[in-house]
């Protein structure tokens, strides 16, 4: 586990004002990782940082004098148009890097006009999904989820009897991945109206959003050996904000037996950022289980587990559907919660996954499953939010939506803040639904 260092001290400040705005979600204490270009250029993509309003680009800083040790190799590692290799170096690398650019980017540090000279603007960048992500596994961590969920699918036995005992998860797909701003068109699929005699192949008419967190896998495992608790953490690179956009009515026709299909695998779209443990060092909260109900078998058990295994990490849907948009008006929030009240933590995820021997590898996606809070107005998906279309939400500008129409755009957002620490931000994960083809 991280524990806190020089690079968390609160009091830090950047020669770089706009990292040292009390709202940013990129002060010296994050510095998180993207892949990213210039906006329409012919550049190749390559890692940064984000600090402020700027990124820090790894592929100029590796060419410079400024980084030397395992730092110097991190940064060039990160050069690449993906972060695989970066991630495969672990967290000593990882670290080394985040102190030397903590130490460069603080008030007073020597070399600042070369330094100055690797930034480049947010506000000229596009990015890319930050890895060739091999393999998506998909959890469903989030015990209030799975609740609200079942009572809609089996009303007389919502939570199935292995839930608090196995963190339930299945084999997503990694090829529709994509990454924040991407606009989709509504998928079709074969769905049946529980009255209908025989389904139909239809544009969802049930399109949903998961409010979910990504966690990326960092060095892998050999097949055939697990990664215990002890080091489970020591495995995971960082965490981004992830869509996991879903279609009900596909969904429920086609789970049973093996699960959901073509309901998923459409699109699932991630933030740029990717914040590392280390930068979240500082949210770490007790995991803790209700005393009645059952404690994790041995293997997914471990003191630091239980002392600080679980993030408090904010989380917030927005909703801008077209009119909103033509109207100029920003997105209104429909969802708020926190990462905090996930059952299962990282460390049980990573453990449980490799326990029989499954080999994780640098890049690999973990979803967590949709975040839902204790009450609904903490839920991560509209299925939830409207009891499954029953109760519509209500927007500020008088429209309402059970599900999501054609030209609507969700946001996720994702921060830390608490007194005595500073602020540690996810920054934006758009996406938007186009019209079915
Ligand atoms: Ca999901």
């Amino acid at each position: 586990m991280a524990l806190l260092n020089e690079t968390h001290d609160p009091a830090l400040r950047s020669w770089l004002a706009s990292a040292n705005a009390a709202a940013c979600d990129f002060p010296l204490q994050n510095l998180p990782f993207a892949v990213f270009r210039r906006q329409g250029s012919a550049e190749a993509f390559r890692g940064g940082v984000a600090i402020g309003d700027q990124i820090v680009d790894l592929a100029a800083l590796a060419q410079t004098t400024l980084l030397n040790g395992a730092a110097q190799q991190a940064a060039q590692a990160g050069a690449a148009p993906k972060l695989n290799a970066l991630m495969a170096l672990g967290p000593a690398a990882w670290n080394a890097l985040r102190l030397a650019l903590s130490r460069l980017l603080r008030e007073g540090a020597s070399h600042q006009t070369d330094t100055q000279a690797c930034l480049v603007p947010q506000a000229v960048a596009e990015f890319d999904v930050p890895a060739q992500i091999g393999d998506y596994t998909d959890f469903y961590t989030s015990v209030h989820h799975a609740t609200n969920i079942g009572k809609q699918f089996r009303p007389d036995n919502p939570l199935l009897p292995n839930y608090k005992w196995v963190p339930i998860g299945y084999h997503g797909r990694a090829s529709s991945i994509v990454v924040s701003g991407h606009a989709f068109p509504r998928p079709r699929g074969q769905v049946k109206a529980p009255d209908a005699a025989v389904p139909v192949l239809a544009a969802s008419q049930r399109l949903d959003i998961e409010l979910e967190m990504g966690v990326f896998i960092g060095t892998g495992n050999a097949l055939g050996d697990p990664i215990t608790m002890t080091e489970a953490e020591n495995h995971v690179f960082g965490i981004c904000l992830l869509n996991d956009w879903s279609a009900r009515d596909l969904q429920g026709w086609e789970y049973q037996p093996l699960g959901p299909f073509l309901s998923k695998n459409f699109a699932s779209t991630i933030s740029p950022w990717v914040v590392t443990l280390e930068a979240l060092a500082p949210y770490r909260v007790p995991f803790t289980r209700p005393a009645d109900d059952p404690q994790p078998l041995p293997y997914l058990d471990s003191e630091a587990n239980r002392a600080g295994g679980a993030f408090d990490i904010q989380l917030q849907v927005g909703l801008q559907t077209t009119q909103m948009r033509q109207a100029g008006e920003k997105d209104a929030s429909i969802s708020r919660t926190s990462y905090r009240h996930a059952y299962w933590t990282l460390a049980q995820m990573v453990t449980h996954h490799t326990i029989n021997g499954c080999n994780l590898q640098p890049g690999d996606m973990l979803g967590t499953g949709t975040l839902s809070g204790p009450t609904l107005d903490q839920a991560g998906a509209f299925i939830e939010l409207t009891q499954g279309g029953k109760k519509p939400v209500a927007l500020p500008n008088g429209e309402t939506r059970t599900y999501l129409l054609d030209g609507d755009a969700v946001v996720l957002r994702g921060w830390c803040e608490k007194p005595g620490a500073a602020r540690v931000g996810f920054g934006e994960c758009w996406g938007t639904v186009l019209p079915a083809k």
